[in-house]
């Protein structure tokens, strides 16, 4: 790997690659028509990359869109420089609109009742109006087209954008493909009618991450892609239609602190679930669940890279420290590093690997990593 080794000092710390992050950027460009523009999804910490850093250096590389899901993750960003459009997605209580306003946010109208609130507030707002052609999450429904012609007329809203969300766009089972090809037509007939009141609905946006990678073709003015441009998809086995190579951004690392040599039939730690059955090397390594190691990954069969080599997790995971079994691996010594999402030497565990085997997705992996863990970023 190119770049500077991460200072030693940390207990655990997440390796930001963003050289890989803009390599994402520019393959998910790739694939989309040349005037869509890519409105990076940097909600939940940029899946746990450290908002601020990813949203600035995406910023840097031309990036002018970015969606959060919340109003507070929004002001962050502004706080810290972010230039352009941010989309909060969700909901935000009317105790936060003036933060809409002060740090020049956009917000999504989730309702047509919602939009009225806004409205009533008495100033103007920047918004993207969401229609619900099937999520059945937020927007107002696409068959409720006087409310939703309604949302546009009021005053006090700045209708830059209007939007939906697909709800399978990564199954490739032929009711879903004819699922999500009704909900990008109700999309679109919910547009042609608005044009047709003489209402201009702003920049269009429809595809999530598999919505690119499965139906590039789809000509909006911008598409929201998260998981994707941290260089994943969500389930490691699933099959895109389209030829992009991605490269996963994050690395997950700890240290040893302590190497013991324990006696055959000893157990460790909490539960006394894994014990020896030969006389074993046991290292302690500085990364628990509270860090965002799922717990469940020691009963799954998890495992760790020390020097190359695969290391058995050894019993129960703890809050900010779990034990591995190195009895098999030479030289093993505190201060060694530990992998417990990327490559060391010729092994390689993936967030797909880690997420499959603890029964979820790489995302919620991801953005479970905790506060604690140092991010590092890598230029
Ligand atoms: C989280 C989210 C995205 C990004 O989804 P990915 O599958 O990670 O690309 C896009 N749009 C909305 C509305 C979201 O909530």
């Amino acid at each position: 790997m190119r770049g500077k080794k991460p200072a030693n000092k940390h207990r655990a710390w997440a390796e930001i690659n963003l050289v890989h992050l803009k390599h994402n950027l520019l393959e998910l460009k790739s694939v989309l028509p040349l005037d869509c523009n890519i409105m990076g999804v940097v909600k939940a910490d940029a899946y746990g990359h450290g908002s601020i850093q990813v949203a600035r250096y995406l910023n840097k590389a031309g990036v002018r869109h970015f969606a959060v899901a919340e109003c507070s993750e929004g002001v962050t960003l502004r706080k810290q420089g972010i230039k352009g459009e941010i989309l909060v997605l969700g909901y935000t209580s009317p105790r936060c609109y003036r933060d809409l306003i002060r740090y020049n946010l956009t917000q999504t109208i989730i309702s047509a009742d919602y939009g009225e609130s806004i409205n009533e507030y008495g100033r103007k707002i920047k918004v993207h109006i969401k229609i619900d052609t099937g999520m059945r999450r937020l927007g107002e429904s696409n068959g409720n087209m006087e409310q939703i012609c309604c949302m546009y007329r009021h005053t006090n809203l700045q209708v830059t954008g209007t939007y939906s969300h697909l709800s399978v766009p990564d199954s490739h089972q032929q009711d879903d493909i004819s699922y999500t090809l009704a909900q990008i037509n109700r999309f679109y007939e919910v547009i042609g009618q608005l044009k047709s009141e003489g209402i201009n609905p702003g920049t269009l946006h429809i595809q999530s991450s598999y919505g690119i990678l499965n139906y590039p073709d789809i000509h909006c003015g911008l598409a929201r892609p998260g998981i994707a441009l941290y260089g994943l998809t969500c389930n490691e086995e699933d099959k895109i239609n389209t030829r992009v190579c991605l490269r996963p951004v994050l690395s997950l690392k700890a240290k040893i602190t302590l190497v013991k040599t324990i006696k055959a039939e000893n157990s460790v730690g909490y539960g006394r679930n894994y014990v020896t059955t030969q006389d074993s090397k046991i290292a302690t390594v500085s990364i628990g669940y509270a860090d965002g190691v799922p717990r469940a990954l020691f009963e799954k069969g998890g495992y760790v890279l020390v020097r190359g080599k695969k290391a058995k997790i050894a019993g129960n995971i703890c809050m900010d420290q779990m034990m591995i079994d190195v009895t098999s691996i030479d030289g093993v010594q505190e201060g060694d590093t530990v992998t417990l999402i990327g490559q060391d030497g010729e092994e390689w565990i993936t967030t797909g690997h880690v997420a499959s085997l603890c029964g979820t997705i790489t995302n919620e992996i991801l953005s479970r990593i905790g506060n604690r863990v140092e991010r590092v970023y890598i230029v």
